[in-house]
């Protein structure tokens, strides 16, 4: 995934951040006009977790390879604030698994 290299610039003013983290926080109170959708889901099952993917993310996958072909031949690459993340956790026989999941675009031709 591409949310581990170094520098995230906003795709609406230029401003850098460091973190995904401090980047989602500038969207969300500085360009408030952007609605970010963020959805997010839980599954006990594998099974329930690549149902969804299958049904939703399909799309994602195809806008993510759009985003490496932007980013990577444009120096100075905004981030797109879309992205989704899944933490599985395992205890024994329960499985959980959290899906955080933005699926607003910006700073790029869809
Ligand atoms: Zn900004
Ligand atoms: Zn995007």
């Amino acid at each position: 995934m591409a949310l581990n290299d170094g520098k995230r610039v906003c795709a609406l003013c230029d401003e850098k951040f460091k973190t995904m983290k401090e980047l989602k926080k500038h969207y969300e109170e500085s360009h408030d006009d952007l609605e970010l959708k963020y959805e997010e889901h839980v599954f006990n099952t594998d099974k329930g977790f690549e149902k969804w993917k299958k049904s939703g993310i399909v799309k994602l996958k195809s806008e993510r390879k759009r985003h490496e072909k932007i980013g990577g031949s444009v120096k100075c690459g905004k981030t797109c604030p879309a992205f989704m993340n899944a933490i599985r956790e395992q205890k024994e026989e329960a499985i959980k698994i959290t899906v955080e999941y933005q699926s607003m675009h910006a700073g790029h031709e869809m």
